[in-house]
This record gives C-alpha cells, sequence and structure tokens, in this order.
C-alpha cells in the first residue's frame, strides 16, 4: 500500500537525488543535447517540494496533483510537459482515495506511463526516459506487487542500456550515430525518480 506521506517522500527524494545529481545530469544533457536537464529538473523539483510543504494534501493523488501542475509549469523544455502530463494522469488514476493499494499504483503508473508515450511520440529503445518508464512499469505489474529490489535494478539497468542506443527521439536524435556511447538524460533523471520510489517503499 502507499499512502499521502509516502508520495510526499517519493517527491522530496527525488528532489534531493535531482539536486545533488544536477551536475552530472547537466552533462549527460550537454554530449548530446542542449545541457539544461539539471537546470530544469532541479528548478521543476524544488518548486513541488514547496508546493507540497506549503498545503496539506488528504490524498496521495491530490499530492501528485500538485506535483504535475508545477512540473507542467516549472521544468520547461521537453522533459516538462512529459513528466507533467505522466503525473496528472497518475493523480487522475489514483483519484481520492487515501491508501492506495499496490495494483491501483501500479495500473496508475502504466497510465502515467502511456500518457508519456502519447505526449512524446516515443516507442522503446529510441533513447528517451520511456526506456526507464516502460520496463519497470511492466516489471511491476509482472511481479504483481511494488517489489522495490525490482524497480530499483530495472529501472538501473535499463538506464545504462540507453548508453548503447541511438536516439530517435528529442534534441539527440539530431546527433543521429554520435548521440551512441552517452546515457540519455531523461533516462537518468527517470531512474532517479523509480529510485526515490523503491527507497520510499523499501
Ligand atoms: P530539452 O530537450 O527541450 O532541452 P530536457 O533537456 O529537459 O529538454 O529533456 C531532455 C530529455 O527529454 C531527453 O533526454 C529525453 O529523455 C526526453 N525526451 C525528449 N524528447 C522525448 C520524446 N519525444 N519522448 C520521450 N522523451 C523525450
Ligand atoms: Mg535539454
Ligand atoms: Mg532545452
Amino acid at each position: 500500500n502507499v499512502n499521502t506521506i509516502e508520495v510526499k517522500w517519493w517527491i522530496k527524494k527525488f528532489q534531493e537525488k535531482i539536486s545533488s545529481e544536477k551536475s552530472y545530469l547537466t552533462d549527460l544533457d550537454q554530449a548530446i543535447g542542449d545541457g539544461d536537464h539539471g537546470h530544469n529538473m532541479a528548478r521543476g523539483t524544488a518548486e513541488a517540494v514547496k508546493v507540497l510543504e506549503a498545503k496539506t494534501f488528504t490524498c496521495p493523488g491530490n499530492v501528485l496533483k500538485a506535483v504535475a501542475m508545477t512540473f507542467i509549469s516549472k521544468i520547461g523544455g521537453a522533459s516538462g510537459p512529459l513528466y507533467g502530463s505522466a503525473f496528472l494522469k497518475i493523480s487522475q488514476t489514483l483519484g481520492i482515495e487515501e491508501t492506495i493499494k499496490d495494483a491501483l499504483f501500479i495500473s496508475a503508473l502504466r497510465e502515467g506511463e502511456k500518457a508519456l508515450r502519447q505526449r512524446g511520440k516515443a516507442v522503446l529503445g529510441e533513447k528517451t526516459m520511456i526506456d526507464v518508464w516502460s520496463p519497470v512499469v511492466a516489471e511491476l505489474e509482472k511481479a504483481n506487487s511494488l517489489n522495490h529490489e525490482k524497480m530499483r535494478a530495472t529501472a538501473e539497468s535499463c538506464m545504462k542500456a540507453t548508453e548503447i542506443l541511438e536516439a530517435k527521439k528529442g534534441r539527440a536524435a539530431y546527433l543521429g550515430k554520435r548521440s551512441v556511447g552517452h546515457i540519455d538524460a531523461g533516462a537518468y533523471s527517470s531512474y532517479l525518480l523509480f529510485l526515490s520510489l523503491a527507497e520510499t517503499l523499501a
């Protein structure tokens, strides 16, 4: 099960990890993009934490709705609307339930992943954040529970696996074959997102 306090911890942890790895995210995006992913994510997650600290929330869905709105308006770049639509869909799927059963949380993550795919029109293997989201959600569906160890391990291996891929979506796609040999920045921030969730649930 997942409750309101836990989703707040999730986002707080995510913000902390993004903040401590901001320059690494910048380096990754600098190599095959425009170098702003660290800045975009640090700003968006810091704003989200501010919003969560300023208000009282009665259910996980409302917490994540506020996060979605903040991500959409504050992250900027390609990743703002992408993370924003994923979180909006997750919050809508969770509704106003106070304690979320694993099965509902997993289906909310699946709906978020679908929203991400619809928004970015990317499929698996195109060197984007989808390459972390899709396999992590599939692994949780297979386990039929929010297995934190599988979540962490899948997110990590799939993030690393983006290094050998050629980018087909986003700015890195302009580089064609020259995008091979670098981890995708959005895959790395998505890894931090699921690592944060795994640690929260552990
Ligand atoms: P921008 O490219 O506008 O500067 P960011 O640097 O914040 O935006 O985010 C770049 C990341 O967004 C990429 O590393 C990739 O993971 C993700 N991304 C870009 N385009 C897409 C897309 N069409 N679908 C899914 N993810 C994408
Ligand atoms: Mg960028
Ligand atoms: Mg940019």
